[in-house]
């Protein structure tokens, strides 16, 4: 059940991370706070297909 996604930043719409999730506990698009190398600061990072 585990699928792999891709994290874009909010800000500057950069695919910064490579990751994977459970559909069945996400069924969801993912959100995550992580660090943004291009922002060079913690961001919203949301799952993109
Ligand atoms: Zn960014």
């Amino acid at each position: 059940m585990r699928v792999n996604i891709t994290m874009e930043c909010t800000e500057c719409h950069e695919r910064t991370y490579l990751t994977s999730k459970n559909k069945r506990n996400n069924p969801d698009r993912l959100e995550l706070k992580k660090f943004c190398p291009r922002d060079n600061k913690v961001t919203l990072h949301r799952e993109v297909k």
